[in-house]
């Protein structure tokens, strides 16, 4: 049995033959996450003191990363006491996960390969969640994680935004098969990708990718359900290829939200940005030091951002993601 000892001088015990995710939990200790399979970087953390042994190649980690001391809390058994560089997420109360039946209340293509799903559930049910977490929604022995798309409603409803991937199992359901009244059910709340404290932030900074925007969708309605209008920098970025990718339009009067559409190669009638976000968010030269980032979608745009941004100011603990990473 090993100590472990967290940025905010929070110590747990945690087993030989357990992960460090797992020691903590057990412990009721909250660590950052999201697939818990080594597959994304939401649980990367610095290894200050101590020793792990990795259960799978941490091939996610960059060798750079790897010679800095990152490790997956997911993915790392202790070796020694160790010491690391995050904190227990605890206080932000994220409830409790359950499996619910919940049915298919609307389907609505955007566009030819993104539908938005809206789930009803029993009202004695309902699923609490913080605004940006994940579920997995689950049909048959199919499993597959998806990001709600909307704040907690009063009515339980919970909206998603799916991409089709072609030849996905869950994706030929959604887009060829689906209809109103089916019975599926929903495990969730997942993840740590909910919104951390902004009181003092000057800017908080959104970045997504295609469907990467449904958890931001959500957190940006919880924060305009806010009584007074939120005086705090909000800029969201938004990468696409085509025009419909951009399928929603943030309209948000309460937040001071500057919305940057960008796409990634020139197109005749687009005026707008073009390039990668994360590039663009630099040439708005907004002051990274005092910022916070919540970055979601592609795995390749979180890496190349969480790089980027950090070498221009950013705190590493500034930068939040949720990779869209391939489902076990
Ligand atoms: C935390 C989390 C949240 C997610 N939220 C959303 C969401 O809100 N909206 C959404 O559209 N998707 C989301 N995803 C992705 C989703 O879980 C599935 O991976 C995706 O819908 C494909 O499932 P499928 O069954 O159609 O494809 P599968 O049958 O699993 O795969 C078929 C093929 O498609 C390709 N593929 C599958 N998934 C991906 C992927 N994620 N990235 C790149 N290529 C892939 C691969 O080549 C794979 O071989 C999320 C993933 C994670 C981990």
């Amino acid at each position: 049995m090993f100590e472990v000892k967290l940025k905010d001088s929070k110590t747990f015990t945690c087993e030989s033959s357990e992960t460090i995710f797992q020691g903590a939990k057990r412990n009721g200790i909250l660590l950052e996450h999201s697939c818990l399979t080594a597959r994304c970087k939401s649980c990367r953390a610095l290894i200050i003191k101590g020793q792990v042994e990795n259960i799978q190649d941490e091939f996610v980690l960059s060798s750079e990363e790897k010679e800095l001391g990152y490790t997956l809390t997911c993915n790392a058994k202790p070796c020694s006491d160790i010491e690391l560089d995050i904190e227990d997420l605890g206080s932000y109360n994220i409830p409790d996960t359950k499996t619910i039946p919940a049915k298919i209340d609307a389907i609505n293509y955007l566009k030819k390969d993104v539908v938005q799903i809206v789930f009803r559930t029993p009202p004695a049910q309902k699923l609490n969640f913080l605004s940006g977490q994940y579920v997995n929604i689950i049909k048959a022995d199919i499993k597959r994680s998806y990001s709600i798309a909307n704040s907690l409603r009063s009515d339980g409803k919970l909206e998603f935004l799916i991409k089709n991937y072609p030849g996905g199992v869950m994706s030929n359901y959604w887009f060829n098969e689906a209809t109103i009244g089916d019975l599926l059910r929903i495990e969730g709340p997942l993840g740590t990708f909910f919104l951390r404290n902004i009181a003092n932030v000057e800017t908080v900074i959104f970045l997504a990718t295609g469907t990467g925007i449904a958890p931001i969708k959500a957190i940006l309605e919880k924060l305009a359900e806010q009584e007074e209008t939120l005086k705090t920098e909000i800029y969201l970025f938004w990468g696409g290829r085509f025009t419909p990718d951009f399928f929603w339009e943030p309209e948000f009067k309460k937040l001071n939200l500057k919305y940057i559409p960008v796409l990634s190669r020139s197109n005749q009638d687009w005026t707008g940005d073009i390039g990668y976000v994360q590039d663009v968010v630099i040439q708005q030269n907004i002051n990274l030091t005092n910022a916070q980032v919540y970055a979601c979608g592609s795995e390749a745009m979180i890496n190349t951002s969480q790089k980027l941004l950090t070498d221009n100011g950013l705190q590493e603990s500034n930068f939040y993601s949720d990779a869209f990473v391939i489902s076990n």
